[in-house]
């Protein structure tokens, strides 16, 4: 059965969107992007108004961040003027996204000026614009019903990467720079769909055959680097095929990749319904090592389009952007898109079958030994998203994270082998997305689930835990809202392994961290750094010592260890990692007895702690277990015929 959320907003929304636009006199916005190697954007906006008193305002809660997150804090140089005069403007006393200005008679056209601080997604190369940073609108009205038509002004050569429509030749091989214009659209839209542009830029055409049209734009500060690897531009195109077999119907015109490779304009992963913003370190996907930190970004983004932005929970969607996006089901949002980002980066080739299982029991592990568990639900992860995100590392652990993520990706495993076990490995979790992720659209297309609308535009199709329940039972009778509420809404002290052993494996702990957790660490990983104590001693511990998290619980904690302390000797020897990781192992080989001695500096004082532990250095991995359906590797099989992919040396993977 189909909830009323479900259908009611779609009806509304194609009716809606269509019928206004057409009357409306559309927004002209320019956002000129040509001062951003001087950390400044510039927009002029031209709004149609009428006399009297307008409210405007800039976006608070930006979809994909869960988060109020509009930079109204940069936003600076604000200057209305009409028919060639200065208006007046004051802001709203509550609502400090909001301005006010009063429009005098005989003016039908504002225009206001506005610049925008940016110190991050830009470098001297290359900028990112997420619309945010220069949007201004009507207020109080839904965006979806303000239209709007973009321009976008960059440095002289530079090229641009966006899923906007352009309208004069724009050609993205032989980029010049200047202004480009685009079709008119709506704020909700252009909110959802930024732009890259930079001097080094590329644009590849993705598994050609295929329509709606696949594109990868790359900017990057290095000519070298935005020329990708014939491995990496094949294993994308296995990726945009992948998608047509686990999700069916697309929901968009055309898909743009947009990757920044830089290590000074910052790490991004953000989802839109045409494209996605992903920013790597310059050398992130510079060969198969670097790759695999990096391997489920960019299938991770690209599966938000359906699940997430096509598909979107009934109360994270929101008509307009000052509301506030709650988060209860973000362990379907993000989590679901964690488990597939990860499955189809191993179907598409962006990982092994092997690198699958070895990051999936690092997380897994992760979870397990995460003593906030114990007091705060999976689903408490999710309605607290926005107060969860990054922060400082102490006692972590304890507080717990946005674990909506990993957790959904665990839930979404066990999901999909429960589903395998019900029905003989004859259904699966695939069965389930080609009901879900197409509904919608011209609903009633014969032959096909019910509700199925198949291939649509950008559009937003809500949904609440009910639906996800009947869509379940449709492809495997089951309790699955019981299932729901034990491993989301109840405390569990422990991860959900089950999806993993009914998979056929089982997470164990090793003396030695697995092939990939030693190739990741090799390249510096995506936070760099640091020795793996948190299974043996229970700290997480930088290359110079310093301690940023203490596991609750464990040894550390019972030495009363605390974050923010910095290890200056070990058993008698000033800290290396070496050092540290000798005590560890002697404390395993000697009598057990003898604890491990630190010497440690906390703030300006120096004190010492014993650590009575003696079972080794500790790393997870999972393993085989003989004799079970192997519905893990199963799942990480690709669905369609992978392409030959050049052969490529790898000189930088870990040997044994
Ligand atoms: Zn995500």
């Amino acid at each position: 059965m189909i909830n009323r959320h479900t259908l009611l907003p779609l009806a509304l929304l194609l009716g809606a969107t269509t019928l206004l636009q057409a009357q409306k006199t559309p927004i002209q916005i320019t956002a000129d992007l040509s001062d951003a190697p001087r950390k400044l954007y510039h927009a002029d906006v031209d709004i149609p108004v009428k006399p009297g008193p307008v409210s405007l305002t800039t976006p608070k809660w930006i979809p994909g961040n869960h988060r109020p997150t509009g930079p109204v804090d940069q936003i600076t140089g604000v200057v209305f003027t009409a028919n060639g005069k200065v208006l007046p403007w004051r802001r709203d006393d509550e609502d400090l996204y909001q301005f006010h200005v009063t429009v005098p008679d005989g003016v039908t056209t504002l225009h206001a000026h506005l610049d925008c601080i940016v110190t991050a997604r830009l470098s001297q190369k290359l900028a990112v614009l997420e619309w945010e940073k220069l949007l201004l609108y009507p207020a109080n009205t839904p965006v979806k019903e303000i239209p709007i038509q973009p321009s976008v002004k960059v440095p002289e050569g530079w090229g641009i990467g966006t899923a906007l429509t352009p309208t004069d030749g724009y050609d993205a091989q032989h980029p010049k720079g200047g202004t480009t214009h685009y079709a008119t659209t709506n704020v909700e839209q252009l909110e959802d769909s930024p732009v890259i542009t930079g001097e080094y830029f590329h644009e590849f055409a993705l598994a050609p055959e295929v329509t709606p049209k696949h594109y990868i734009d790359v900017v990057a500060d290095s000519p070298e680097d935005s020329q990708l690897r014939p491995v990496l531009l094949s294993e994308l195109n296995n990726l945009v095929r992948e998608t047509g077999a686990a999700y069916n119907a697309r929901h968009y015109n055309v898909y743009h990749f947009l990757l920044t490779l830089s290590d000074v304009a910052g790490g991004e992963g953000l989802e839109h319904g045409q494209s996605s913003d992903n920013g790597v370190g310059e050398k992130g996907f510079s060969d198969a090592a670097h790759q695999l930190a990096e391997s489920d970004l960019l299938s991770h983004e690209f599966t938000h389009s359906w699940n997430g932005k096509y598909r979107r929970p009934f109360n994270l969607y929101q008509d307009d952007f000052t509301k506030m996006q709650e988060g209860s089901l973000l362990w379907v949002y993000e989590g679901m898109t964690q488990y597939l980002g990860n499955v189809l980066a191993a179907r598409s080739g962006l990982k092994s079958q092997e690198q699958y299982r070895d990051m999936l029991a690092a997380s897994a592990a992760n979870l397990d030994y995460k003593p906030g568990r114990e007091w705060r639900s999976t689903e408490d992860t999710a309605i607290a998203a926005s107060i969860l995100r990054g922060g400082n590392p102490a006692w972590s652990n304890w507080k717990r994270g946005q674990d909506y993520y990993q957790e959904g990706e665990l839930f979404w495993l066990d999901t999909d082998t429960t589903i395998r076990k019900l029905t003989d490995n004859k259904k699966s979790l695939t069965d389930f997305l080609h009901i879900f992720l197409g509904k919608g659209g011209n609903t009633g297309v014969p032959g096909q689930p019910a509700g199925w609308g198949g291939n649509t535009g950008p559009l937003i199709v809500t949904y609440n835990r009910d639906e996800l329940i009947a869509d379940l039972n449709q492809v495997a009778k089951y309790d699955w809202a019981t299932f729901m509420h034990d491993h989301i809404d109840a405390i569990n002290p422990h991860a959900d392994l089950a999806g993993i052993e009914q998979g056929g494996y089982k997470l164990v702990y090793t003396d030695k961290p697995t092939k990939s957790a030693r190739t990741i660490a090799s390249t510096g990983g995506r936070r760099g750094g640091g020795i793996d104590a948190w299974y043996s001693i229970g700290i997480r511990v930088m290359a110079d010592g310093d301690i940023s998290d203490v596991r609750w619980n464990g040894p550390a904690d019972k030495a009363k260890l605390f974050p923010g302390q910095k290890i200056i000797a070990v058993n008698g020897n000033i800290f290396s990692g070496d050092a540290l990781k000798s005590a560890i192992k002697e404390a395993h080989s000697n009598a057990k007895t003898e604890p491990i001695h630190l010497i440690l500096q906390g703030d300006t004082f120096v004190t010492t702690a014993d650590l009575d532990y003696h079972d080794g250095e500790r790393f997870p991995s999972l393993v085989r277990v003989d004799g079970t359906p192997d519905y893990l590797d199963d799942i990480t099989k690709p669905l369609t015929t992978p392409e030959k992919a050049p052969a490529e040396k790898n000189d930088r993977d870990a040997t044994e």
